[in-house]
């Protein structure tokens, strides 16, 4: 039965990250791409993503290297959004944690608010300790080094 099933599905996160990629992005570096979410739930929302595939928050532990990494995509994030949308309500930066991460490529979503609609927010708000969505800020406590030598 050589050929019945389709090729596993290449992640579409690793695609946009790739160099091929036909998705305009709206900042490159070695570490982290971001792009326009595809279905915008927001007056700006944008997505940061690491170029090296880690499927999701519960892969990232208490080191300085994640650590380091996910504070970049959040400058990045924070960086794009007062640039774009200044006039913005307010910013919103975070994740989802499984099972509600639709992509397993981790990923930051960035909002400039107003949601729009208004409801679409119900996606995005914490679920506690179920899971659902976890602020940025709350991530880094988590996988804050516990000993280092920051100020
Ligand atoms: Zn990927
Ligand atoms: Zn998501």
């Amino acid at each position: 039965m050589a050929g019945a099933l389709p090729p596993p599905s290449p992640c579409v996160f690793c695609q946009i990250a790739g160099k091929s990629s036909s998705t305009p992005l709206l900042h490159s570096d070695d570490k982290v791409v971001a792009f326009q979410d595809i279905k915008p739930a927001a007056f700006r929302h944008y997505l940061v993503i690491p170029v090296e595939h880690i499927p999701t928050v519960k892969d990232l532990q208490r080191r300085s290297e994640d650590y380091s990494l996910v504070l970049h995509m959040l400058n990045v994030g924070q960086t794009l959004l007062r640039k774009d949308a200044p006039e913005a309500e307010q910013f919103r930066f975070g994740f989802h944690q499984p099972p509600f991460n639709s992509v397993n490529h981790l990923h930051l979503h960035c909002f400039a608010l107003p949601f729009i609609p208004r409801w679409k927010h119900i996606k995005y708000i914490s679920l506690g300790p179920l899971g659902g969505f976890i602020e940025a800020e709350k991530l880094l406590e988590k996988i804050k080094p516990l000993s280092t030598n920051a100020s």
